[in-house]
């Protein structure tokens, strides 16, 4: 099999074969002209149904992250949405790590908990927890690794081990990771789930999200609702999700160097109390991740000694990370998430303390990171 490099550029994206256009084109367009009732020119009908543009996405990520199918939604959100619609039923119970994305605790605590899915939340990184906290009724296991944002790292291969022997299905949210860096399947995982806005498409222009399942199976009951409700991802997002796509592997490459760089700079300073990053090796999933993932990746977390005070005034000196949600694109971001991405959960046992501060490493120069970050500690006295 060619390397992730070589597929990124190439899986599921012959050249066009009408004009020998080396891009996909982009098939803005709702419906298809049938040939006769019925009589469909290539299988084509309605775009909420399929698309070509899409079909190219969807083969690529289910290339990279090595699955059977590949499902791309207007959002992460509306990939999970689908993909615990389509794999629970009322009265299933969802085990989810303590440390999910905000969003996808509250798509199931405010949505689909009143349609009458069971949530718990567990430490994922304790098996002995997870396997204490299975109930007969849990039908799926739900994971983030490397976490956010405190970077904690999920052995996927124990997980899912423990997860089969209960018959679960377990879904992992490689976000933060991306394929280019880890890829669950090959793990045990069943589900993989991205939100496509953030590495996959790389530069912050584009919303979207993807579902890659193990089975044909999978992928069909998670592929009917996404035709029968129909949050599918438009055919421009798509187009700019695949070019993104093409340059993964160098970002993913430059995304880390330059984040274990920002760690080593923090780890040495005295108004930081503690860094987070899986690269380091007291990290206590450096071990984990160092077998699971083939680079450490672009985010790192840091817990400022002198407090909320501190940490706010962190976020707001820094200037090349810029102040503002979302990760996972070429320009460097901070983030404070007790009051930013994690203000939703305030409150729920995935409250983040106000000390925090996350930062989405970009593909700038390293020297003017480090720099940046430098500077806006001097800040802090
Ligand atoms: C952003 C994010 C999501 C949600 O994706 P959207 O594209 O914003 O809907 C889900 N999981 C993780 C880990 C994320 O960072």
């Amino acid at each position: 099999m060619p390397g992730f490099a070589t597929r990124a550029i190439h899986a599921g994206q012959a050249f066009d074969p009408r004009t020998g256009a080396v891009n996909p084109p982009v098939y803005q367009t709702s419906t298809f002209v049938q040939e006769r009732v019925g009589g469909l020119r290539e299988g084509y009908e309605y775009t909420r149904g399929t698309n070509p543009t899409r079909d190219v996405l969807q083969e690529l990520v289910a290339d990279l992250e090595g699955g059977a199918q590949g499902l791309s939604f207007a959002s992460g959100l509306a990939a999970e949405d689908a993909t615990l619609r389509a794999l629970l039923a009322p009265g299933d119970h969802v085990l989810m790590g303590n440390d999910v994305y905000g969003g996808t605790h509250r798509l199931v605590r405010k949505i689909l908990a009143p349609w009458g899915l069971q949530l718990s939340t567990v430490e994922m990184t304790d098996l002995d927890a997870v396997r204490a906290a299975i109930r007969p009724e849990t039908r799926m296991l739900w994971l983030e690794t490397p976490s956010n944002p405190l970077m904690k790292v999920t052995d996927v291969e124990a997980v899912a081990a423990l997860g089969h022997e209960h018959g679960l299905t377990v879904v992992v949210d490689n976000t933060f990771a991306s394929p280019a860096l880890q890829t669950p399947i090959a793990l045990g995982a069943d589900v993989v789930v991205h939100s496509a806005t953030k590495y996959l498409g790389g530069h912050s222009d584009v919303l979207g999200g993807v579902v890659v399942t193990a089975t044909e199976e999978a992928g069909e009951k998670i592929q009917f609702l996404q035709f029968a409700a129909g949050a599918v991802s438009a055919p421009w997002e798509v187009f700019l999700t695949i070019r993104g796509i093409k340059t993964l592997a160098l970002r993913m490459e430059r995304h880390s160097s330059n984040a274990a760089a920002i760690a080593r700079t923090l780890v040495d300073h005295p108004a930081v109390e503690r860094v987070y990053y899986p690269g380091l090796p007291d990290h206590p999933g450096h071990e984990i991740a160092a077998r699971q993932m083939s680079g450490f990746g672009g985010m790192v977390s840091l817990a400022l000694a002198g407090g909320a005070a501190a940490a706010r005034r962190f976020a707001e000196s820094t200037s090349l990370f810029q102040l503002a949600e979302s990760l996972g694109g070429v320009e460097s971001l901070v983030n404070y998430p007790a009051e930013m991405t994690h203000a939703s959960v305030r409150g729920t046992e995935l409250e983040v303390a106000d000390n925090i501060i996350r930062l989405s490493t970009g593909i700038e120069d390293e020297a003017d990171l480090v720099t940046d970050v430098q500077q806006a500690l001097e800040r802090l006295g």
